[in-house]
């Protein structure tokens, strides 16, 4: 994004270093801009020519509803993001992924075109897998428990407050996941959880368990590496170590709602080189 680019954007505008490239900002700096400019639900980041055909509530702020914003082409290279983390943990086309997340999460709408407009091919299609979404609440975990049994999805995604009540459930119905799913994943509405918390998730499913780093206010999805134990980058992802010992993300694909070094807080740019995906940008948080 070149410097007479960013300008044009009331949000970055304000931000900008004599480099030309913003300050890096966090949600609470979005936050803030969003309070004192109540009337712009984008929080100054889209230009009104713009006339973005996707709009996604932000899940991670507070106060005033802050919105994203995309076009067919970015939502597309988003859904590839994801369809590139199931692979690298293993997706068989034919088999099924199920998720237990509210609908309006970026990790569901991507999975299919079914599921949010705009989308051509959703990760699902991409993979040749089919998608089913239990809603996102703990009361529905006995449901989820069912689609298992029924569904028989070999691939599960799931929020980090329902791992403790879905397992519950599975106890509840006698049904194990061992043997059954080849992987769960598990999400947290900004940032990621503990390699801790996803341990003791996977010794409760009975599954392994990985993470995944999110965050919405730059549309970056990220999955933990079976072999390394870091989130590998998607190509259209940049990441920059920060004096902070923070980590700064440039998602190059969105131009609608430019993501520009945000800080995504505590992390370390481990760089390339895992075996698995040699030349991917790895991040450690
Ligand atoms: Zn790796």
């Amino acid at each position: 994004m070149s410097l007479s680019r960013l300008t044009d954007y009331p949000f970055y505008r304000e931000r900008l270093e004599t480099g030309g490239q913003p300050v890096p900002w966090t949600l609470a700096d979005l936050e803030s801009y969003a309070a004192s400019h109540p009337s712009d639900p984008f929080a100054g980041r889209v230009i009104g020519e713009a006339m973005p055909r996707v709009s996604l509530q932000m899940e991670a702020t507070d106060g005033p509803p802050i919105w994203t914003a995309l076009n067919p082409p970015e939502l597309d290279r988003w859904a590839e993001v994801v369809a590139g983390m199931w692979s690298r943990w293993g997706a068989v086309a034919g088999e099924t992924v199920a998720f237990f997340d509210y609908g309006s999460s970026p990790l569901v709408l991507l999975a299919s075109g079914g599921y949010v407009g705009y989308l051509r091919r959703g990760a699902a299609e991409r993979l040749g897998l089919f998608a089913v979404c239990n809603d996102g609440v703990a009361t529905m975990a006995p449901r989820m428990a069912e689609i298992v049994q029924t569904v028989k999805p070999t691939m599960l995604v799931l929020r980090r407050e329902l791992v403790a009540p879905f397992a519950s459930a599975l106890k509840t119905a006698g049904v194990a996941l061992a043997g059954k799913v080849r992987w769960a994943a598990m999400s947290e509405v900004e940032g990621a959880v503990t390699r801790e918390q996803a341990e003791a998730a996977g010794t409760s499913l009975g599954v392994r368990v990985f993470r995944i780093l999110r965050c919405d206010a730059v549309f970056l999805l990220a999955g933990e590496c079976p072999r390394c134990g870091c989130f590998h980058l998607d190509r259209r992802y940049r990441a920059e170590e920060l004096s902070s010992s923070e980590v700064a993300i440039t998602t190059t694909f969105a131009q609608t709602c430019p993501a520009v070094r945000y800080n995504l807080g505590a992390a370390r740019v481990a760089g390339t080189g895992c075996p698995l995906e040699p030349r991917a940008q790895r991040i450690e948080c």
